[in-house]
């Protein structure tokens, strides 16, 4: 049985306080609200890991946005993965859209971070996603396979069942635009087949394959009736414990 994670990804937002409410509001609700057996992972900026990692209790989990890809050393204003989970975290986010965009990130340096997080037992939430001139001429299914096939292709089959794989399309991120269920679920289907042909059936049975881009809590039950979709990494909609939680009562 593969894990359903609800991961929200708090960007650059928040102050120290806020980020303490935030996190012990979302950590008393699903506690008390959610049945599920759905995992939660909170993810703020890497400031507030430590504190955050502290707060975290049961089927919540906290996690970072980025982290460098070498271990230690003159890399000003870098945070590794070893420091990461020196703070109590179990998850970081590699790739985002917004780090491929607006921080040059490619493919062959996303791999290396895979490594790092992966050598210090951490999982990866590793992004693919097409933007909306990739998806006009359908070019969506090359560009995921270079983002797959680039990204996690060099890892053994046991390093790959610590790997998360979010689909983010570009175009629905932050956009209020959400993918269709039957498009998102194409694209998951696409991505477990790539998985089964590279690691075998009895590795990609069991990626966690989670949808990204503008989930709400009225459009998620949908998305998450759907066979290849196991869970959402959420921006917008993670900002604020009530929303949030709904979202991840939705995975039932
Ligand atoms: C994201 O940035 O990963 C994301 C999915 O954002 P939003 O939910 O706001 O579209």
């Amino acid at each position: 049985m593969r894990k359903k994670i609800i991961a929200g990804n708090w960007k650059m937002n928040k102050s120290f306080d806020d980020a303490m409410a935030l996190t012990s509001e979302v950590v008393n609700m699903i506690n008390d609200e959610y049945k599920g057996s759905a995992l939660t992972v909170l993810i703020p900026p890497s400031l507030y890991v430590n504190s955050v990692s502290r707060m975290v209790k049961g089927n919540v989990f906290s996690g970072a946005q980025n982290c460098h890809q070498e271990v230690s050393g003159a890399f000003t204003g870098e945070i590794s993965a070893a420091m990461i989970k020196s703070c109590g975290a179990e998850y970081v986010i590699i790739g985002h859209s917004e780090r491929r965009q607006y921080f040059g990130e490619t493919n062959a340096l996303l791999a290396k971070k895979v490594d790092s997080v992966l050598a210090n037992n951490l999982t990866a939430i590793y992004c693919c996603g097409e933007t909306l001139e990739e998806r006009e001429v359908n070019k969506h299914f090359e560009v995921l396979k270079s983002q797959i096939s680039e990204g996690l292709f060099h890892l053994t089959n046991e390093q790959m069942q610590h790997v998360v794989v979010a689909y983010e399309p570009v175009w629905a991120i932050g956009t209020g635009k959400t993918a269709s269920t039957a498009q998102a679920q194409e694209v998951h289907a696409f991505i477990r087949n790539l998985l089964k042909e590279k690691f075998g059936a009895a590795v990609s049975d069991n990626v966690t394959i989670q949808y990204g881009g503008s989930v709400k809590a009225d459009n998620a039950v949908e998305l998450f009736s759907a066979p290849d979709i196991d869970g959402a990494l959420v921006g917008g909609a993670a900002l604020q414990s009530r929303s949030f939680v709904d979202i991840v009562k939705a995975m039932k």
